[in-house]
């Protein structure tokens, strides 16, 4: 074993649906998979440069679940609830009890984003935005359809890779018959995550008319070759969706064990930019606190 199993999880317990578990290969302690999701003693050792809040997030809270970090763009955290806790969160030490815009206690965000015509798009965030019900979801975003300034409504989800019967034709239609342009931004980062089930929730949401998109976590142990990252990108390309962004790790404290050095992360994308088509490499990126937009690596 590369690291010793942690004893206990701490806070931020093990979380994993059934359905993720069964696409991991049985027996195989280094699977992509597993990595994500299990705990290892380290995660509890103090790590110089690995902070609660490494992005600073919490400056820029602007009312209780908003996130105003970017031009034209915030970010409404609505739960602090996911369907898998991955070890590499960078919000896993978030205080969502206290920043979080929950069900109908969304208004003074809403209203915040009503006053300020230089918004254009709402990115729905979390935890993970479609643990909502429907009826919530449909509530609040008829609420953001109804300010006039705001055109693009933005999901950030991994539901559809963790629980993909999540994504019903109901909730895929709900999310796109708005006067809003839906872009869904899926998170997954290994090919092994994507198999039919999968597919299908995805075929949902373009179906429905969403644009779908991924971000990635450059992961040591996970993703961090560049066969990994080619499977990943082509397989993504197979269902529709375009490799969006590969974030290397926030530095966040419990997740040292994951990190990939930028340089090793340039010289995969370098490569992977030579066996691509360009529409398949992800944009590489960095979130430094203080910067207008994440800073673009390669
Ligand atoms: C990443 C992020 C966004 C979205 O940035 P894009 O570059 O448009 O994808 C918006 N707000 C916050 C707070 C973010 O962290
Ligand atoms: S699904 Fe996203 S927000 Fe939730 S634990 Fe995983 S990385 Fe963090």
């Amino acid at each position: 074993m590369p690291h010793e199993l942690a004893a206990e999880a701490g806070t931020f317990r093990v979380l994993v649906p059934h359905g993720y578990v069964a696409r991991m290969r049985p027996g195989d302690p280094h699977d992509p998979l597993l990595r994500q999701v299990l705990p290892v003693a380290s995660e509890h050792t103090p790590a110089d440069g690995f902070v609660a809040d490494p992005v600073g997030d919490l400056a820029a809270e602007s009312r209780p679940g908003l996130l105003h970090k970017y031009d034209g763009r915030v970010l409404l955290v609505l739960t602090g609830a996911c369907a898998v806790n991955c070890r590499y969160c960078f919000r896993r030490h978030f205080p969502y009890e206290s920043s979080t815009a929950g069900p109908r206690e969304w208004q003074p965000a809403l209203d915040t984003i009503a006053a300020d015509e230089s918004i254009t798009e709402v990115i729905l965030s979390g935890g993970d935005p479609l643990m909502l019900d429907d009826a919530l979801l449909a509530e609040c975003t008829a609420a953001i359809e109804r300010i006039a300034h705001v055109r693009r409504l933005r999901i950030h989800t991994r539901l559809p890779i963790v629980i993909p019967e999540r994504i019903t034709d109901a909730l895929a239609v709900m999310l796109n018959t708005r006067r809003l342009q839906t872009v869904v931004v899926l998170h997954a980062n290994h090919a092994n995550e994507l198999d039919t089930t999968v597919a299908s929730a995805i075929a949902r949401l373009a179906h429905a008319g969403s644009l779908l998109l991924n971000q990635a976590v450059l992961l040591l142990g996970v993703n961090d070759s560049v066969a990994a990252q080619r499977e990943l990108s082509e397989r993504l390309i197979d269902l529709n969706v375009m490799p969006y962004y590969l974030h290397q790790l926030d530095r966040v404290a419990g997740a040292a064990h994951f990190e990939v050095p930028v340089a090793e992360g340039l010289e995969i994308v370098r490569q992977l930019r030579a066996e691509l088509p360009g529409y398949a490499v992800p944009r590489y990126v960095q979130e430094v606190a203080g910067e207008p937009n994440k800073r673009v690596l390669a």
